[in-house]
């Protein structure tokens, strides 16, 4: 059999990259091209059959309608997450299935606390809801950009040099919270290096069919990678938790991060032990639905 569709391979491969306690967490420790030693066709085989697993599970998500799921995806751009979400969910129903990208927010959004315009998008019961980024941005391209900050309206006396470590343990408190109210959070922070950034981005630039997805701000935001990664790395320092862990997953092969994802979310929803509902009638009215039906 091969090594990625082995059990105990697919746990060490999650504790390798799973961070459940924040605590002492460096970024460093993750390389973005590990790949623990995998062949790539059969990571692409087992992303085959996690894909077919997660659809089974969603379809019993859905039908218990007790816990809901939220998949969180950060990363710095060209990393991978449109990509990641599209091959991962994959075999999910789409009615079962909410995604919503969080772009730089509206005049009506920033006259709102920040979580305002995530209370609106948050799953139901019985979903997935996908985050295309997130209210980590906050504390992500808003900390590494002083004007977003001075832009959002907030009284003078509350915007002080806490005001990282505050919105860190609001996001904490909110998603302590949401756990206890029956969802499962899993965070993915594709971890992919400049180097490989800047190829992605020179591809983006010489095949057409890739133009559209390159923006000149993006070339910018390079200049600010130290920021952005010392910025990740204290949040994942203080949102990691057992109730929403992170995952740090490197990204520099897109078919090794895409079987990292798929893995760490099967393994969760497969820890939810998830039953069928009830039958709403019981044998007897069953059977005489079918008496009925065989008249008609
Ligand atoms: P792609 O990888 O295709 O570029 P993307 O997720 O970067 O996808 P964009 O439309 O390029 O999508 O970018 C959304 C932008 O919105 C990001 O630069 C992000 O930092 C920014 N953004 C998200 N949330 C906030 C926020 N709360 N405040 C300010 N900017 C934000
Ligand atoms: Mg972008």
């Amino acid at each position: 059999m091969a090594k990625a569709t082995g059990k105990a391979f697919r746990k060490t491969m999650l504790q390798q990259f799973a961070v459940t306690r924040g605590k002492g967490f460096r970024l460093r420790d993750v390389d973005p091209r590990d790949t623990l030693d995998l062949a790539e066709k059969d990571a692409r085989a087992a992303l085959e059959q996690g894909v077919r697993r997660l659809a089974g599970l969603q379809e019993k998500l859905y039908a218990q309608d007790r816990w809901g799921v939220l998949l969180i995806f950060q990363a710095m751009d060209a990393a991978g997450k449109d990509g990641a979400i599209e091959h991962v969910m994959s075999g999910v129903n789409p009615q079962g299935c909410q995604v919503f990208s969080f772009k730089a927010p509206s005049a009506e959004e920033l006259d709102h606390d920040f979580l305002w315009r995530t209370s609106k998008n948050l799953p139901e019961r019985g979903r997935i809801g996908i985050f295309n980024r997130s209210y980590y941005e906050e504390t992500l391209v808003v900390r590494v950009h002083p004007p977003i900050l001075a832009g959002q309206h907030l009284p003078t006396e509350l915007v002080t040099k806490s005001i990282w470590e505050e919105r860190l343990e609001d996001i904490a408190a909110f998603e302590r919270y949401f756990a206890r109210q029956g969802y499962l959070i899993l965070k993915f922070f594709l971890h992919v290096s400049k180097e490989e950034q800047r190829k992605r981005f020179l591809s983006r630039l010489d095949e057409p069919e890739k133009n559209w997805k390159f923006a000149l701000g993006d070339v910018r935001e390079r200049e600010h990678w130290d920021a952005y990664m010392k910025a990740y790395e204290s949040a994942i320092r203080a949102t990691a938790a057992p109730h929403a862990p992170w995952f740090v997953v490197p990204a520099d092969h897109k078919w090794f991060t895409r079987l990292v994802i798929s893995e760490a979310i099967v393994a969760a929803v497969e820890g939810l032990e998830l039953a069928w509902p009830e039958p709403a009638l019981a044998p007897a009215d069953l059977a005489a639905a079918r008496k009925a039906l065989a008249r008609a």
